[in-house]
């Protein structure tokens, strides 16, 4: 039996699968937690290991796998999951900016 890396064979979430986009997006239930916004926080993309700038779920650009990285904090590192050559290196981008008091 052949073992295969299911995150680069399939790319589907194991836990909570969206039937209706087969893309990695990051859930919620009750929109009154969430409001958009253009902050400019949102474009910057960083390198697997670089300082968290803000407290938040931090998305990968090649895969789409998501993590929660506090600010201060590093971010995962370069061997935090695999990539295939198609996906390229891991640059994480925030996708929910976690706001404190
Ligand atoms: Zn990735």
């Amino acid at each position: 039996m052949e073992l295969v890396d299911e995150r680069v064979q399939n790319p589907t979430r194991n836990k909570t699968q969206h039937k209706a986009k087969e893309k990695y997006v990051a859930l919620y239930k009750y929109k009154q937690y969430l409001s958009n916004s253009d902050d400019g926080a949102f474009d910057a993309l960083h390198s697997p290991g670089a300082t968290t700038l803000h407290s938040g779920i931090y998305r990968c650009e090649g895969c789409g796998h998501e993590v929660v990285s506090e600010g201060g904090k590093p971010l995962p590192p370069q061997n935090h999951h695999q990539h295939s050559t198609a996906q390229g290196k891991i640059l994480w981008r925030l996708a929910v900016y976690a706001q404190s008091k």
